[in-house]
């Protein structure tokens, strides 16, 4: 097992790691350690099925920007009619 960087170590880097914002060094470290810890690489392989199935989802049900903005207006504007029909 690599010595350099202990599961507690991976663990807490493992976040960075799976967003892929770690720098290069301690991703290498990272990979050193999957290559001789079983456990860990099991961890890194379930973290990113599952982050790779949050994006999918994700995808699917966010709104366009720009649709999104349209509808803010369009409920803007509608709470302004509404306050002015009930001021008038
Ligand atoms: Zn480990």
């Amino acid at each position: 097992m690599n010595k350099d960087l202990d599961c507690g170590a991976f663990l807490d880097s493992l976040s960075e790691y799976v967003d892929g914002v770690i720098d290069s060094a301690l991703c290498a470290e990272i990979e050193d350690h999957i290559a001789d810890c079983d456990d860990c690489r099991v961890v890194v392989d379930t973290l990113k099925k599952t982050i790779y199935l949050y994006h999918k989802t994700s995808e699917k049900t966010v709104i366009p920007v720009d649709v999104r903005e349209r509808l803010f207006h369009r409920l803007d504007l509608d709470d302004f009619v509404q306050e002015k029909s009930l001021l008038s």
